[in-house]
């Protein structure tokens, strides 16, 4: 568990300017961690508010991405812990830190190296052109286009080609930020009217790493000056590298002249992981946590996670974490109750995207809105009845229904809950309508 506490901080300690890092954070120390319940210790009652007031979602934030699975945090005063210093972060590493961090936009993630990455059927067209690209910039692939579906390993390797062009050439300038870091620092430039600048920071780089570029799509302005970019950079022969859940022809409302500069490069696709890499991803990931797991244990969990990465990751993390971080074996008793649980959890997940999908359909919007905070009376109906059709086929809780749909609390459930019920009483149509959603969702 330590290890992957450790991992939790140096995640937040990338995220958070360092004063709070060293004063918020290092003192927590983890108290117990299961089924994604994560006890964290704090020094003081002062402490446990300050940190529950601002920073409570960087905290689940991370957690979620380093243990995989959905997380809720408590924060429990141990007098023990003392009071902190207004500590200082070791000042030769915090120096080294910045220096290295000046030749960065955005910001790497430590362990998304190459050497984490396992290579198999379903990445490796992807994993050996990160590679190329990196070796050598700008003269294999121009831009390089990676997609697939999530959790397959995108940013990993996208933060991997940062590090290995960077390890290369300790003077290159490298770019890795998400295109919604992109846009937000845009807008940001806009409104100071330090647009110049702006241009100039991003057309000085020599690596740039564009992740999640779906998120331009609707996005025309914004597409307009990430189109300049590209092609200032391009022009210039600087590598650029990017990641999307869809092909380029797939990402909807994308203007023509960028979709056809996405697909001119390589476009390379990453699937679900096949049995063989999943059994290799086990075996890499078990040893760097330090688990034991033994062949038949690693097959029993390669047969059942048959979804992406960060399940399998979830998964091994969890079973690390009821071992009590390798001090018990891991029995098969134990990795079978894990496989249980992850089993009942995704199959929830799939009712409630199957029921967002055909509600979506059904009303004429897109689940995006329903999980919006928009308040049109057609996006609103269908996020009520998304909600009531939720808890009519799972059996979730309804606080984790309301997480679902958009973050809501559970006073929102039961309030469309409430109008469901009333408009069912005396509205034929509307009864009519929801059943006819419900036989749909039973069909599925
Ligand atoms: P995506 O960006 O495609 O949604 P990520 O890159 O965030 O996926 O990957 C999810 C998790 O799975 C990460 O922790 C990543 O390190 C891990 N992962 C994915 N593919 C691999 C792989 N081939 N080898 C090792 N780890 C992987
Ligand atoms: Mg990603």
């Amino acid at each position: 568990m330590a290890n992957f506490w450790g991992e939790t901080l140096r995640v937040l300690e990338q995220r958070l300017p360092a004063k709070d890092y060293a004063t918020w954070i290092a003192p927590i120390r983890l108290g117990e961690f299961a089924d994604g319940n994560a006890t964290l210790e704090v020094p003081n009652g002062f402490f446990r508010d300050w940190v529950r007031q601002y920073l409570m979602q960087q905290l689940t934030d991370a957690l979620v991405e380093t243990s995989g699975q959905a997380c809720r945090v408590s924060l429990v005063v141990n007098r023990d812990l003392g009071t902190p210093k207004a500590a200082d972060p070791p000042r030769d590493e915090h120096r080294r830190a910045t220096i290295r961090q000046t030749r960065i936009v955005g910001r790497l993630v430590p362990d998304y190296t190459l050497d984490e990455f396992v290579v198999g059927a379903s990445n490796e067209l992807a994993a050996g052109a990160a590679a190329a690209v990196a070796a050598e910039p700008a003269r294999h692939y121009n831009p390089l286009f990676i997609h697939g579906g999530v959790g397959l390993g995108k940013t990993h390797l996208l933060n991997a080609v940062g590090h290995a062009a960077l390890a290369d050439r300790p003077k290159a300038r490298i770019g890795c930020l998400t295109a919604e870091a992109f846009v937000n620092s845009m807008i940001a430039a806009l409104r100071r009217d330090q647009m110049d600048a702006f241009r100039a920071r991003f057309r000085r780089i020599d690596v740039l790493i564009i992740d999640d570029v779906q998120f331009l799509g609707g996005k025309v302005r914004s597409q307009e000056e990430f189109f300049h970019t590209f092609n200032a950079l391009h022009d210039g022969r600087k590598q650029i590298v990017l990641a999307s859940d869809r092909a380029p022809q797939e990402i909807r409302d994308l203007e023509e002249c960028l979709r056809s500069r996405f697909a001119s490069g390589l476009l390379a696709a990453i699937g679900l992981p096949d049995a063989t890499l999943r059994a290799a991803i086990i075996v890499h990931k078990a040893a760097s946590l330090g688990l034991e797991l033994g062949p038949e244990l690693s097959a029993l969990i390669a047969d059942s996670v048959r979804g992406n990465v960060r399940e399998l990751e979830g998964v091994l993390n969890t079973i690390r974490a009821r071992a009590s971080a390798g001090a018990l074996p891991v029995t098969r008793a134990l990795v079978r109750e894990v496989l249980g649980a992850v089993r009942t959890r995704t199959d929830a997940d799939r009712l409630v995207s199957h029921v967002m999908e055909a509600t979506a359909a059904e009303f004429g919007v897109t689940a995006a809105e329903i999980c919006s905070a928009r308040r049109s009376a057609r996006i609103v109906e269908a996020r009520h009845v998304a909600i009531f059709l939720c808890r009519e086929v799972t059996d979730l809780p309804l606080a984790t229904i309301g997480q679902r749909i958009g973050g809501r609390d559970h006073s929102t459930v039961l309030y469309s809950l409430a109008r469901v019920d009333k408009r069912r009483a005396g509205d034929p149509k509307f009864r009519e309508r929801l059943g006819r959603l419900m036989a749909s969702l039973h069909e599925s």
